[in-house]
């Protein structure tokens, strides 16, 4: 039997098969223990302190129990607590970004992937350096800010050279008053060095889905390819973090294995990173396994239904309260809406999932990763987010003010990125809508605009928030941040 330690730096130590077990089992048993459930529930809420707002967040094994516990008066309670908490940290805002696909070559065997070795019948595609361009400016012309870029593992066609050269093309278009300011990176696990190359590229968050920490499911699951080792892959993040990326982002495929195994593996993770680097995990992103060509999620009989699906959502947000949670448009408008208000903090919009979707007139199925449920555009979900008492946010300040990794999170700790978080919103969604978005859209964010500026506490911030935002609708200036 493997020995559980969060600070092992051995896969098999730090999410440990026999702990989570127990942990399954544990929930099981207290699943119905209202007293313990009240007192969990307590532990979470948040607590004023001198200086802001705190909260203690949960261990695996107590957020377990909470997961398990199936008393309709108690799911409620968690699902408000989960709103309050994000209230609490986040606020009404929401961050918005676009996946970029790169490119879909990949050596790997996973079998709930498209892109996998053996299909034969998807067609192939990697960007040049023009096509790269070409996808950013589409991407800039809708109003986004920030991307997340996505590769297949291919040494000889997606080798390290070749995503920092996209990084660095990424980074250099300016079209119109458009800009990526900050390029997230979902790639495969890899070296220390290259993870250090990473960091010197100036990438924001490194992003990493575990799939499924369920070591046996895992081999089957990835059975050939560099992927099929799972210590490599599971340890990928203590190398990112040894490289110098501090802000690493987690996820499991959740369909793939029993959800309370993942659920428990996840916050391990998050508690393994935190004991070993004194960060946690910057975003947790929950995708459910989508239908795409050559895979039929039905053949995974680990679905997860929308209730457990919201469920799981709001004990993430319960047990990691400074954690960013990020859903896609695999997930429809109806899921999306009501995982906005149990905790996520960050969506994409108006994605395309294929290898140089961006530029296509008409969204292309040929190259495409998964379904996209939500196939609405940006500014329409920028709209629908506003109407639905949102903010939508194009901020990046933090990571290019040097607020990453312990700095970001004691920051978020002491609930004084309240501070930064709102008027950065009000203005990057100024910018978005003088240049980018729909009269209707601009019409309904100017009144909302004018309204939230009132809400901002400091006198002297909201004067200069005040004048920002007038700067750019009466001007090119551009880019202002707290
Ligand atoms: S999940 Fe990633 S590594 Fe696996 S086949 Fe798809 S692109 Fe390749
Ligand atoms: S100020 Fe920092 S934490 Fe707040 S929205 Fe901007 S980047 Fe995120």
């Amino acid at each position: 039997m493997k020995h559980y330690d969060a600070r092992s730096m051995k896969a098999e130590e730090f999410i440990s098969h026999e702990e989570i077990l127990e942990t399954i089992r544990y929930a099981e048993e207290n699943k119905h223990n209202i007293p313990l459930i009240d007192s969990l529930l307590e532990k979470a809420r948040p607590k004023k302190t001198g200086n802001g707002v705190r909260c203690a967040g949960l261990s695996h094994r107590e957020a377990s129990v909470l997961l398990a516990c199936d008393l309709p008066e108690k799911v409620q309670e968690m699902y408000k607590l989960a709103e309050e908490i994000k209230l609490a940290f986040y606020g009404n805002r929401i961050v918005m970004f676009a996946p970029l696909y790169l490119s879909n070559y990949c050596v790997n065997g996973c079998v709930y992937c498209p892109y996998h070795l053996k299909n034969k019948h998807i067609a192939r595609k990697k960007l040049t350096q023009e096509e790269v361009r070409r996808e950013v400016i589409a991407l800039q012309d809708m109003g986004h800010k920030r991307l997340a870029i996505e590769a297949g593992e291919d040494p000889v066609h997606n080798p390290i050279e070749y995503i920092l050269e996209c990084i660095k093309t990424i980074y250099s278009i300016h079209h119109k008053n458009g800009a990526i300011r900050r390029v997230n990176v979902n790639i495969a696990a890899t070296t220390v060095e290259n993870y250090r190359k990473l960091k010197e590229a100036g990438i924001g968050t490194y992003i990493l889905f575990q799939e499924t920490y369920n070591k046996e499911s895992y081999l089957e699951l990835h059975p050939t390819g560099p992927k099929h080792d799972y210590a490599y892959h599971t340890e990928a993040m203590d190398r990112a973090m040894e490289g110098g990326i501090d802000d690493v982002g987690l996820g499991v495929l959740f369909g793939l294995e029993g959800y309370q195994y993942e659920f428990a593996g996840l916050l391990m993770h998050a508690e393994h990173l935190e004991a070993v680097h004194g960060v946690g995990p910057h975003t947790i992103s929950v995708p459910r396994i989508k239908r795409a060509d050559d895979i039929d999620p039905g053949v995974f009989d680990n679905g997860v239904p929308d209730d457990i699906f919201a469920k799981i959502i709001a004990c993430i947000r319960i047990a990691v309260p400074y954690t960013g949670m990020i859903i896609s448009t695999r997930e429809s408008e109806q899921v999306r809406a009501r995982a906005l208000d149990l905790g996520i903090s960050q969506i994409s919009g108006a994605s395309r999932t294929s290898v140089g979707g961006y530029a296509e007139e008409e969204r292309p199925h040929d190259t495409e990763q998964f379904d996209v449920s939500d196939q609405r555009t940006l500014d329409e979900v920028v709209q629908w987010l506003m109407k639905t008492g949102y903010i939508p946010s194009f901020c990046t300040a933090c990571y290019r003010e040097g607020r990453t990794g312990d700095r970001f999170m004691s920051l978020c700790k002491t609930g004084q990125i309240l501070n930064c978080c709102h008027p950065n919103a009000l203005m990057t969604l100024s910018e978005y809508l003088v240049d980018y978005a729909s009269p209707e859209t601009q019409k309904i964010g100017f009144a909302l605009i004018e309204r939230e500026l009132e809400k901002i506490p400091g006198e002297k911030v909201r004067k200069i928030a005040r004048e920002n935002v007038a700067a750019i609708q009466n001007s090119d200036r551009r880019d202002f941040r707290f």
